[in-house]
């Protein structure tokens, strides 16, 4: 498998990478490296000498998940390069490769795919608030659950359309629009990603002795939500 061909189809690697002079702006103005062990300078860096075992070895590792796509490096870089987007390209290529598995962070996108990939293409929100566990947010303290509690009442306060046909936050996103929303996941190749990551979970579940169904809340999601450092071994 040629990685690096692989990289060069796609157009964010081609858009993100001129040449890099190392000068680490993107890393000075990244707030991902200043909580994380990650290095925008490195990753371009470390791309433009198109090294295969250098590129298997990101693909592999936790690094490429850190990134929060704000994408401030693309307006600092003075060779207009954009790290933002090449991770977004090393992700793909590490999902359809199967290499994310070999990392915390990477197996961690069934969780992603889980609460925020299934709630895109059932409802068009990335987050309801409908469907949330309030346990994943301790920081929003018990008023959350007295909100969800009261919802219908509370929401329709602010003159929105809670749940039906309308206009406003939390309004019924049409059958029409959710059908447009699956078509475009489908044909960037999203739910064929979102299928592999399934697949994988369910196959890293049985090698790991983890339960693992079709609902959200089963055993293995909970691993690797907040086990991340889990060893499959
Ligand atoms: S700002 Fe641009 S040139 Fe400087 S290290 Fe980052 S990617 Fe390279
Ligand atoms: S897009 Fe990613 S790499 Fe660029 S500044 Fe934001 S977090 Fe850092």
């Amino acid at each position: 498998m040629n990685l690096f061909k692989r990289l060069k189809e796609d157009v964010r690697y081609i858009h993100g990478l001129n040449s890099c002079i190392n000068c680490g702006t993107c890393t000075a103005i990244c707030p991902a490296a200043s909580f994380f062990d990650y290095d925008p300078r490195e990753i371009a860096d470390q791309l433009q000498v198109e090294d295969e075992k250098i590129l298997e070895g990101l693909l592999k590792s936790d690094k490429i998940w850190f990134c929060g796509q704000c994408m401030s490096c693309k307006t600092r870089c003075p060779r207009s390069n954009t790290p933002g987007l090449l991770i977004l390209a090393l992700r793909n290529l590490s999902i359809e490769t199967g290499l994310y598995m070999h990392s915390s962070r990477g197996r961690q996108m069934y969780a992603l795919k889980k609460l925020i990939g299934e709630t895109i293409l059932a409802r068009g929100y990335c987050v309801h608030a409908d469907d949330v566990d309030t346990y994943l947010f301790p920081e929003l303290g018990p008023i959350w659950n007295w909100i969800r509690k009261y919802s219908e009442e509370i929401y329709n306060k602010f003159g929105n359309s809670y749940n039906r046909k309308g206009s406003g936050v939390l309004r019924k996103i049409s059958d029409e629009t959710l059908h447009e929303l699956n078509e475009i996941f489908s044909i960037t190749g999203t739910s064929g990603r979102f299928n592999q990551i399934e697949e994988d979970a369910y196959g890293h579940a049985e090698k790991t002795h983890i339960d693992i169904d079709q609902s959200i809340w089963n055993e293995y999601f909970w691993n690797i939500y907040e086990n991340p450092e889990y060893d499959e071994n």
